[in-house]
């Protein structure tokens, strides 16, 4: 079904608690195994509808943040979701309690009922108030986001249409639209602070009420981290910072000499060639059409997914005016349809649409028939496997986005990927020493930042008061919307540099590999995907330190 013609309906909230109540005693009911798994399909049929509905209105809301009908579904989704919380938790118990679990599980697998475990974890009805109150101050923080409307250059613009002239070849250009963006933050640094202060502390509270010694083993919980802990994000960033940061510290300085500056500073940071970042050749069209012919070279496989995400209209990539920033990929479950919004600004950002959020698309197309729906995705970290892997699978095809300049792009792309890593762990970080400490006022989350600066991005000059006073993690929308999800992008590039790493000897095994991985779905923990694709894990001694010497020699031998 094309995407225009999903009928949206609210989900009721009344019918809905009936719903969970009736499925909740047919399960505590139940005679026979048989009995079980008719409710537990039951219960898939329910999560398919209200998840659809949820997702359509978010789609509508961020299409249009002007829209009041949608605003007004997802301001309904915020204050009865935590509500249903209540009953749906209930019913999981009862699965969880059941005396067929064990038959259940010979059929699916035991990871449905231990995730559903670490969820019962995360609610009680003590927070629904709790929850209610996150959900509106996070929907309040994007509405901020996108509410900006800076004069530039003789327009009005968004935070996203103002990105890439941070990346013009004109330094002045550089520096005034950073100066323009860092104005327009720091005149909302008084609400930014609150609101995260007020996030902090109801995030803390909700911690507290659920027995967790601090929001940090919930935040994990939230994320499902069925497979590693904070220990192990330690000693991952721990590798970053010894391996990764001087690697990245000397591309920056080579970065720096070859467009002609001292040293690199914010409206710099994201400049890599002295005549310009390399940009797609075509118009919108073009590159939608080099995205079809690519993945019908890829695979079989891909090629059907992309015909039928064109032929059912499955993107909104435009930007306009009260268009939500950001890019992201949804999925649909009661039409089988992922869904990718992006904001096309004339950047290679807009490639990445077609490479890193078709992955995600992929990857949910080929599991759409997964049940239960619960193991159709891995955890986060697990999806952006999907995603940054598919961006190096793109590398061959390049040529038909970037034309000449395909070899800036390869470079500009792997270089990207390793001097990510610091920025990425050091989110983590971040956010690990907030945690710990609720008690921080505003000006401490910011000298903490500022410190973190200097251990991970050394090179960086902070210029402007937004950046000078540490407040650079105020852009980062995760930090304050999905706490705790960043690691997962840094694991997720230790395993795509280790394919792209395959890449290099082998693309054959490389791509059947990422099949094997790609085709289990969520039906395994991460590292146990990693392991069973056959790859090298990210928590391993030495698999990022391999993959990045592996990619430090291309970008020495490939220099542009
Ligand atoms: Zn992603």
């Amino acid at each position: 079904m094309k995407f225009n013609d999903m009928p949206y309906q609210r989900v009721a909230f009344d019918e809905t608690v009936q719903q969970y109540e009736e499925l909740e005693t047919a399960v505590r009911a139940a005679q026979t195994p048989e009995d079980a798994m008719a409710a537990l399909r039951a219960l898939d049929d329910m999560g398919t509808r209200v998840n659809t509905m949820y997702s359509l209105a978010y789609i509508h809301s961020t299409k249009d943040t002007d829209d009041e009908f949608y605003a007004a579904e997802r301001d309904y989704y915020d204050e009865v979701g935590p509500k249903l919380g209540e009953y749906a938790q209930k019913l999981e118990l009862a699965f969880l309690q059941s005396p067929h679990r064990a038959a259940l599980e010979r059929e699916i697998g035991p990871l449905y009922f231990s995730n559903l475990e670490i969820a019962q974890r995360t609610f009680s009805p003590a927070v629904i108030e709790d929850l209610q109150e996150e959900n509106r101050l996070t929907t309040e923080y994007q509405k901020l986001m996108a509410s900006a409307q800076i004069g530039f250059d003789g327009k009005t613009l968004t935070l996203a249409q103002l990105s890439p002239y941070h990346r013009d070849p004109d330094r002045a250009v550089r520096r005034a639209s950073m100066q323009a963006r860092a104005d327009w933050m720091l005149a909302q640094s008084e609400r930014l602070d609150a609101l995260f202060d007020e996030l902090v502390n109801v995030r803390a509270r909700v911690a507290d009420k659920l027995g967790y010694p601090s929001f940090i083993e919930l935040g994990y919980d939230r994320m499902t981290r069925n497979c590693y802990g904070p220990r192990e994000a330690a000693r991952f960033r721990e590798t970053v910072r010894a391996h990764i940061v001087p690697l990245a510290a000397k591309l920056k300085e080579k970065q720096a000499s070859r467009i002609g500056v001292e040293r690199l500073t914010h409206y710099d940071d994201a400049f890599e060639f002295p005549d310009g970042n390399p940009k797609p050749t075509g118009t919108p069209e073009d590159i939608f059409a080099h995205g079809k012919a690519m993945y019908h070279e890829l695979s079989p496989d891909t090629a059907e997914f992309i015909d039928f995400m064109l032929e059912n209209e499955l993107f909104d990539v435009l930007t306009r005016k009260g268009k939500a920033g950001g890019g992201y990929c949804i999925y649909l479950p009661a039409h089988k349809s992922p869904f990718i919004f992006a904001n096309f600004n004339g950047t290679s950002d807009d490639i990445d649409v077609l490479t890193h959020e078709a992955g995600h698309a992929f990857a949910d197309y080929q599991n759409r028939d997964v049940f239960p729906s619960g193991l159709m995705s891995p955890t986060y970290e697990g999806c952006e496997v999907h995603s940054m892997s598919m961006e190096f699978f793109a590398w061959p095809y390049i040529e038909g986005f970037f034309g000449p300049q395909s070899g800036k792009y390869r470079f500009m792309h792997l270089s990207g990927a390793l001097t990510f890593l610091p920025y990425g762990t050091m989110v983590d970080e971040f956010q690990h020493l907030v945690y710990e400490n609720p008690a921080m006022t505003p000006k401490q989350r910011n000298d903490t930042w500022l410190a973190l600066e200097t251990r991970y991005r050394p090179w960086l000059d902070n210029d402007f008061t937004f950046y000078g006073e540490g407040r650079r993690w105020q852009a980062q929308a995760h930090i304050y919307e999905r706490p705790f999800y960043y690691i997962d992008y840094c694991l997720a590039q230790s395993v795509a540099l280790s394919f792209w790493s395959l890449c290099q000897k082998d693309p054959n095994d490389a791509w059947s590999r990422y099949m094997r991985y790609t085709s289990l779905g969520g039906t395994q923990p991460f590292t146990q995907l990693v392991e069973q694709s056959g790859m090298p894990s990210p928590f391993g001694s030495d698999a990022l330190q391999e993959a990045a010497r592996t990619a430090a020699a291309w970008l020495e031998a490939n220099e542009v």
